[in-house]
């Protein structure tokens, strides 16, 4: 801080002070500042004044006493120097944090009585008037050394603590003023609407305002360093090395060329575990770094789940399978929080099994593992959520009972905890959709929020899915015995025989009739006549092969394509059928029984060019065969 004598003491009050010093003591001074300007003096000897300093010789003499006095500041407390003629000067440098701001000199006395022949020599010598010359030095007063010597050392002293204490209270109000300033521009950053980080060049994080500590949770004495912070924020490497590192080398870089540093959007990883959202801007200022951190949490979170609720949709609509829209909703859920990894479970068919649904960021082995398990408590979160319809949160996984049979495989796929909230549709369970972490963690209500939203994604996608399934089932199938009906029997077939054709393999259709079914309605009613068509369908999926395809194709009239089976095998096939039709007894509603037959005609792949209305006439002429062959008999076609 530059500052002068005079910024440091009243120099007013100081010449007060030292002329009543002077009427009292009638010793004289002087106060010289730097620059050689006069701020005090009294006493001053005509004999300096009117005489010495007025005359070219002695003026001469007198400025080798100022150079004298002036050269010695900084070494002892003050200087004394003799003049030829006897009259001293002293003179004490004010240094004030090693600045020499002024002299203070004592001057001119004389320690005893003046040779007086000396001065008449003197006043002739240099031209003076003689008598008034010897007058002047007549009133230089006369001062014993060491009583010099003493009150030189205390002006010396006065200047000196005066000027100190000047600084200091000069210091402390610049020190208050920028205190005062420092705090209120703490203020401003502390209340400013978003977060802010101050760091030097070396990277020692030296602030951290308010809204940071909000924002995030950290406080200074957690990132003592930039790289303390990157870790904490960014806890994932491959996302620290690939996205943050080069992002702060371009920081680096644009303070290099002087130009604007790139602003950074990211997820950052709070004190608790959560994810905010930031837009990250830098400004160099000289050689420290002032970083604003902007949340858009909330905006984000709205867009991106906008975003996954219309890719969910989009993917519906262009009739994506189902576990490709599970996976959309899964990665949806994920991008919010990469530290997340969600999977989403189905209720099997049978009501009590969970399957593999969309699980793409969890191991391979511990998706299979918990593909077919059954619902129930011992079977993780999820097997808990889908028996209580509830949700379940494994804080801690290796703590919670419902994973007490898991948790080994949970620690070996790295994995601390689990929330499961079940999917539901109009209370009917679907599946369960879960949230895992690799530390043992509790959501927060945004968590929570998350979840369920996620949840009902599923749940929309998985209803919808069922639904469609359900129609197109329903335009598969027949109403009444549950078999393909004849379009769809008719694609089916049209299939089989094209892989069959390709590879080169057998295949035989054979075609059904119930004989003699317009007695049964007849005799029994027309609803006995759709319970025999029910009952027949039944004997027809136990006796045929899985592998079998076959439909209604009208009526009372079947079919059944028997792939990789050709003649004889296919005539072993049709005749167990009709064994097995022949044999069966048919529970009617009022309590009788019936049997019935059927006649069957048999067909078998030829030649490449056969097709299915032409393997269907073939049968149909066998079929007729039967017919007039007796009924219940097997036909051969060709
Ligand atoms: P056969 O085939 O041995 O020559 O004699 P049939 O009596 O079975 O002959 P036909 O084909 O003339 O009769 C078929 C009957 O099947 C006619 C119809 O009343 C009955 N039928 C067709 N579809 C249904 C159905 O969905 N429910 C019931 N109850 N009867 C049906
Ligand atoms: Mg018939
Ligand atoms: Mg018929």
């Amino acid at each position: 801080m530059a500052y002068r004598f005079t910024d440091l003491v009243d120099i007013e009050a100081f010449r007060g002070m030292m002329k009543a010093f002077y009427a009292a003591t009638g010793i004289p001074h002087g106060l010289i500042d730097s620059e050689n300007n006069v701020l005090s003096g009294i006493g001053w000897q005509e004999a300096c004044s009117d005489f010495h300093r007025a005359n070219a010789l002695t003026l001469a003499r007198c400025r080798d006493s100022d150079q004298f006095v002036a050269a010695h500041p900084g070494g002892a407390p003050f200087v004394g120097y003799r003049c030829q003629n006897g009259l001293m000067d002293y003179a004490a440098p004010i240094v004030i944090d090693g600045r020499h701001l002024a002299t203070i000199f004592f001057g001119q006395v004389l320690h005893e009585a003046p040779d007086l022949d000396f001065f008449r020599g003197q006043a002739r010598a240099c031209g003076f008037d003689e008598t008034a010359y010897l007058a002047a030095i007549g009133k230089v007063p006369i001062v014993a050394k060491e009583r010099a010597e003493a009150i030189m050392a205390f002006y010396a002293q006065l200047a000196q603590t005066l000027a100190a204490s000047g600084r200091d209270r000069l210091r402390q109000r610049t020190e208050d003023a920028l205190r005062d300033s420092e705090a209120h521009l703490q203020a401003i950053l502390d209340s400013s609407p978003v977060g802010i980080g101050w760091s030097d060049i070396d990277g020692k994080v030296e602030y951290i305002n308010n809204k940071f500590t909000e924002l995030f949770g950290y406080r200074l004495g957690d990132i003592p360093t930039i790289d303390d912070w990157y870790r904490l924020a960014y806890p994932d490497k491959l996302f620290r090395r690939e996205v943050v590192d080069r992002w702060a080398r371009d920081v680096a870089a644009a303070r290099v060329a002087g130009s604007e540093a790139p602003s950074l959007e990211t997820p950052i990883v709070c004190k608790d575990g959560t994810v905010r959202h930031v837009i990250i801007t830098v400004s160099w200022v000289g050689d420290h770094r002032l970083v604003n951190f902007s949340d858009i949490t909330d905006r984000w979170s709205v867009e991106q789940r906008e975003h996954a609720r219309h890719s969910m949709l989009e993917l519906i609509a262009k009739g994506a399978s189902l576990a490709q829209t599970l996976d959309a909703i899964v990665r949806g859920v994920e991008a919010e929080d990469p530290s997340m990894l969600c999977a989403i479970l189905l209720l099997d068919h049978d009501g009590k099994h969970l399957r593999a649904g969309a699980a793409p960021s969890l191991p391979d082995f511990f998706n299979r593992a918990f593909d077919g398990l059954a619902v129930g408590i011992g079977a993780g979160s999820c097997g808990a959520a889908a028996l209580t319809r509830e949700r379940v949160v494994a804080a801690d996984i290796r703590s919670h009972p419902a994973w007490t049979n898991h948790k080994e495989l949970a620690t070996q796929a790295g994995l601390g905890s689990c929330w499961c909230e079940p999917v539901l549709a109009k209370g009917r369970l679907l599946g369960t959709f879960a949230i895992y972490h690799r530390q043992p963690r509790s959501p927060s209500e945004n968590d929570l929020y998350l979840i369920g939203y996620a949840a009902n994604l599923a749940s929309i996608a998985i209803e919808h899915h069922q639904t469609q399934e359900e129609l197109e089932r329903q335009a598969h199938t027949d109403f009444l015995t549950e078999l393909a009906n004849r379009r769809y029997f008719l694609e089916l077939a049209e299939a089989e025989l094209a892989r069959t054709l390709r590879y080169g393999k057998p295949f035989s259709l054979l075609m059904l009739d119930i004989d003699h079914f317009k007695a049964v309605n007849d005799s029994h009613g027309h609803k006995a006549g759709d319970m025999v068509l029910q009952e027949l369908a039944g004997v027809m999926r136990k006796t045929l092969r899985e592998v079998d395809v076959f439909g209604r194709l009208g009526g009372e009239e079947f079919a059944a394509i028997l792939p990789e089976t050709a003649g004889d095998k296919a005539r072993e096939a049709a005749e167990r059928l009709r064994l097995a039709v022949a044999a069966a007894v048919m529970a009617l509603d009022d309590g009788t029984t019936l049997g019935i037959t059927v006649s069957i005609g048999v067909t078998t792949l030829a030649d490449k060019s056969n097709n299915i209305d032409l393997l269907l006439r073939q049968a149909d002429a066998a079929l007729y065969a039967a017919k007039h062959g007796g009924r219940n008999r097997v036909c051969m076609a060709g």
